[in-house]
This record gives structure tokens, C-alpha cells and sequence, in this order.
């Protein structure tokens, strides 16, 4: 069995730009519409024969737990569970939001191996967004720019060293 790793966050911080930059593929449904994507999305991150991965790129978690918000999130959350690696994805435009907050509440509950993923941090001051998300008291960070692929290979290493 490949490694899970699973991209969880809310709408719109960029899970399947990230997912589509891992997996070089445009399978992922990128939108500015939040909630844009549904159901989880498979893909494979592979550097060669050795190294790879599987992704799974969750449907935004709209905090809602009724109709189909609530079952994309339900969705996000087995994903979470089943996965030996979460990518905690946040926004380090817009800073911690009251969403974030409850997935971290659940994220902690589901214990999995998580590393907190900045994302967005083309053109804004890095450890402005770093100390934005401090309390979320993460001792693995890693800030990118996924629409750039700014800092994807060393989240790949960092991921692949976890696995
Ligand atoms: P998702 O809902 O979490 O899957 O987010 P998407 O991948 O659909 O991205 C939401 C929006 O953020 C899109 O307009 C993306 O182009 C934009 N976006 C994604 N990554 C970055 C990034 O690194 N920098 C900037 N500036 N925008 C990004
Ligand atoms: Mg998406």
C-alpha cells in the first residue's frame, strides 16, 4: 500500500492548486468559488520508482453539517482519518479564521501526523504569516506559494521524510 497523504483545510486556501502541483496534473478542479470541489480526488505524487505517494484532495470544509456541505465534510474528515499524513492547509493572506480554528479542533481529535501548510505567501512577509498561526502551536510549518510551486519540493521531502 502507497502512503496517504491528505490535503484538509477550508474553501479556498488553495488544497487543489497544492494537490494539482503534487500530482502535476490538472485533475483537481481549481475555482474561486469556494466549495468548488465535492468528493475526494486521488492522486499520486511521484519523484521516482521508490519515492511516492498517494494525495487525496478534500472538498473545502464549509462548516455547515447539513446537506452537501455537510457530507463534504464528513468526507474531509475520513479522508483525514484514514491518511498517515495531514496537510493542514491555511491561508497565510487572510491569517487564522474561525473555520480553521474548528478544523484544528477536529484535527486534534482525529491524532493523525499533521504538518500546517501556509499557503499563499507570494508577495507577503513570510514570517508575519508564521507568527499569525503560532498558537496553533504546530512544530512542523511549512510556507509555500502552491499556484507558483513555490516551496512544493521541500514540502514533497518534508512529507516523503515523515512517511
Ligand atoms: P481550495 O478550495 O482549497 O481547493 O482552493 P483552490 O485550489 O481552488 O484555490 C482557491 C483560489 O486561491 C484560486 O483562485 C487559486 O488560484 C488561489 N491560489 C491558490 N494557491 C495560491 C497561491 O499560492 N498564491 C495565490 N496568490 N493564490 C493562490
Ligand atoms: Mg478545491
Amino acid at each position: 500500500m502507497l502512503p496517504l497523504v491528505a490535503l484538509v483545510g477550508r474553501p479556498n486556501v488553495g488544497k487543489s492548486t497544492l494537490f494539482n502541483a503534487l500530482t502535476r496534473s490538472r485533475d483537481a478542479l481549481v475555482h474561486d468559488q469556494p466549495g468548488v470541489t465535492r468528493d475526494r480526488n486521488y492522486g499520486v505524487c511521484r519523484l521516482d520508482e521508490e519515492r511516492h505517494f498517494v494525495v487525496v484532495d478534500t472538498g473545502g470544509i464549509a462548516g455547515d453539517e447539513e446537506g452537501l456541505a455537510g457530507a463534504t465534510a464528513r468526507q474531509a474528515r475520513a479522508a483525514a482519518e484514514e491518511a498517515d499524513l495531514v496537510l493542514f492547509v491555511v491561508d497565510g493572506r487572510e491569517g487564522p479564521s474561525a473555520l480553521d480554528d474548528d478544523i484544528l479542533r477536529w484535527l486534534r481529535k482525529a491524532a493523525r501526523p499533521t504538518v500546517l501548510v501556509i499557503n499563499k505567501i507570494d508577495g507577503i512577509d513570510e514570517e508575519a504569516a508564521r507568527s499569525e498561526f503560532a498558537r496553533y502551536g504546530f512544530e512542523d510549518v511549512l510556507t509555500i506559494a502552491a499556484s507558483h510551486r513555490q516551496g512544493v519540493d521541500d514540502l514533497v521531502d518534508e512529507a516523503l521524510a515523515r512517511l
